[in-house]
């Protein structure tokens, strides 16, 4: 596994086993349900992608207009006007000019009509040209619906497309559960019932470990989204907040096990590894 950013005398650096992998090389292209999604999970990543040249892209599916404890001060219209401001400002920060909006409704992904939706998203990838795709995994990282359903869309979009894109998902390693695991009951991370993702380090496609000026860089673009890091920053504490979501790490998406999700896949590939809840290593070749 081969971390794109070293974090100098990090013990877990230290203890990584090193193991070709694909790296970020060529345009990314980053496709996600809600504003901050695309910064806690790959903002490393994009500051990395944009400092070696690529071009990145951002695609967000909703304008995140329900994600306020207070309605009545924040009524949709009004958060979605400024959550888009906040991630012009955010990605403004890491160097990234590109962003579309899908403009669906936030809550509502689930429901909304998915063959719209995975042709919308297929013919964004075959208009980038991504060589790297990133989004979440099956498992949604948090278990919540729009998560879940735009990872389907893309993964399906992605077969559908036949691109040569490589496609990531967003995962944790058993380190960040082990140190964080606390935190994140505390702090509800997961939707009931939910299965948060866990890859081993030695199984990463990547891992960013941001440090210094990135780790800056990544704390700046998470403020930017005041609206919805303030108060957490707040509760938990500057210091913790930075470390937290410090690491960013992706696993390969394999085709071979994406039936589930996608059924154009399914009969492409062949057999499919239903209810497995994450990526199973690929079969030898
Ligand atoms: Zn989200």
């Amino acid at each position: 596994m081969r971390r794109l950013t070293e974090s100098p005398a990090s013990e877990s650096a230290a203890r990584s086993p090193r193991v070709p992998v694909a790296t970020a090389s060529g345009p990314l292209l980053g496709i996600w349900a809600h504003p901050d999604d695309e910064v806690y999970l790959s903002a490393g990543l994009m500051a990395e992608a944009r400092r070696a040249g690529h071009r990145v892209a951002v695609v967000t599916a909703t304008r995140g207009e329900h994600g306020t404890d207070d309605p009545e001060a924040w009524p949709p219209n009004r958060l979605a006007r400024h959550r888009t401001r906040e991630l012009t400002e955010s990605l403004r920060v890491l160097g990234v000019r590109e962003h579309t909006w899908l403009g669906y409704a936030d809550g509502a992904l689930a429901v909304a009509d998915r063959r719209r939706g995975v042709a919308t998203v297929q013919h964004l990838i075959e208009s980038v040209e991504p060589a790297t795709i990133v989004t979440f995994g099956p498992d949604g990282m948090t278990g919540h619906d729009d998560h879940r359903t735009i990872s389907s869309w893309v993964t399906e979009a992605w077969v559908r497309s036949r691109s040569d894109a490589a496609l990531w998902y967003a995962t944790l390693t058993p380190e960040f559960h082990h140190a964080w695991g606390r935190l994140n009951e505390k702090v509800g991370l997961w939707s009931a019932g939910s299965q948060p993702p866990v890859t081993p380090i030695a199984d990463l496609a990547a891992q960013v470990v941001c440090s210094t000026d990135l780790l800056d860089r990544k704390h700046q673009a998470l403020r930017a989204h005041a609206s919805q890091t303030r108060a957490l920053e707040s509760l938990v504490g500057t210091e913790t907040y930075r470390s937290w979501w410090a690491v960013e790490s992706f696993v390969v998406a394999e085709r071979a096990v994406i039936g589930t999700s996608a059924r154009a896949g399914r009969d492409r590939l062949g057999s499919t590894c239903a209810g497995h809840p994450w990526l199973p290593r690929p079969a030898s070749g």
